[in-house]
């Protein structure tokens, strides 16, 4: 396994194994790599013959007051992982090697980025579609991977690739959790062992809402009360949104008819953190 620093670099690696009649497999990540970024490589490994992993995280998306400089960098820990995992090739460049001079050139998805995160995080998404763009341009990976645990993100690339024409497929792989619900996420470093116990009830409350669907709830406004309900017994919680939207849309769904997305945000004492289920009434 190679780790590379440079687009030139990346990009003579790529070309040799394209030559080779390879298939080029592609995991963005920003690192702090944990069990769900692997299942995301697992995949790529098992379905490509050649496997890139970028780890970078891109300024571009963090708005002036989050937690870019704080966010856990370990390129020595996430190097092993990929090698045991049979990764080819870590792209980690720089932030001078992605943006050497000032970015002018944006990727802005419309309508699908106006609800959830891109409410509370008005330049984000713009920013994942601009460095997936970039990366994607770098890499010309056959498939990408993503994570169902950031849902919006899925459907933003997804939406940017089919309207954009960019010739590679999105593959979106299933949340992975710890044992007792809550969703890996680099960002669980920061919280202490009572706010982690906190944490867990936005899984709780999202399962809950699953089986009071099961036994037949269908109005939107109902579910989330009482997800807010459940989410009010953590001291330290405080709700960015709860909602429940169309999956192609994103927009607002009144009644769960056929497919559904429950997204809630929170922050747990001052992590902010994301979780969702998909509903699927037509199975
Ligand atoms: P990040 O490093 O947070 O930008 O995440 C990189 C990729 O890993 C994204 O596609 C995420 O959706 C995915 N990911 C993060 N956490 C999980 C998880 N718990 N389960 C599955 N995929 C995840």
């Amino acid at each position: 396994m190679e780790v590379v620093k440079t687009i030139k670099k990346v990009r003579e690696l790529v070309d040799t194994a394209r030559k080779a009649g390879k298939t080029i497999g592609f995991v963005p990540t920003m690192g702090a790599l944990h069990a769900g970024h692997m299942s995301l490589i697992n995949n790529a490994v098992n379905r490509c013959d050649f496997v890139i992993v970028s780890i970078f995280v891109n300024p571009t998306q963090f708005a002036p007051s989050e937690d870019f400089d704080q966010y856990p960098r370990d390129l020595e820990a996430d190097s092993a992982k990929c090698k045991q995992a049979g990764v080819d090739v870590i792209f980690a460049p720089d932030a001078d090697q992605m943006y050497p001079c000032e970015n002018v050139s944006w990727v802005n998805v419309e309508k699908v980025t106006a609800n959830l995160c891109g409410l509370s995080r008005p330049t984000f998404f713009r920013g994942v579609a601009t460095v997936c763009t970039k990366l994607f341009n770098i890499v010309r990976p056959d498939v990408a991977f993503f994570g169902q645990k950031d849902a919006q993100q899925a459907i933003v690339i997804k939406r940017m690739v089919q309207d954009l024409n960019m010739p590679l497929t999105i593959e979106v792989c299933p949340t992975v959790r710890e044992k007792d619900g809550l969703a890996l996420s680099s960002r669980n470093q920061y919280l202490s062992q009572e706010q982690r116990k906190e944490a867990l009830l936005i899984n709780k409350a999202l399962k809950n809402c699953e089986s009071m669907i099961q036994f037949g709830e269908r109005n939107c406004k109902t579910l989330i009360n009482k997800i807010h309900e459940i989410l009010d017994q953590g001291k330290q919680v405080d709700i960015d949104y709860i909602k429940i939207v169309d999956i192609e849309t994103v927009e607002d769904i009144e009644q769960i008819a056929q497919k559904a997305l429950i997204a809630v945000a929170a922050k747990v004492g001052n992590t902010r953190l994301i979780d969702n289920i998909m509903i699927d009434l037509t199975e």
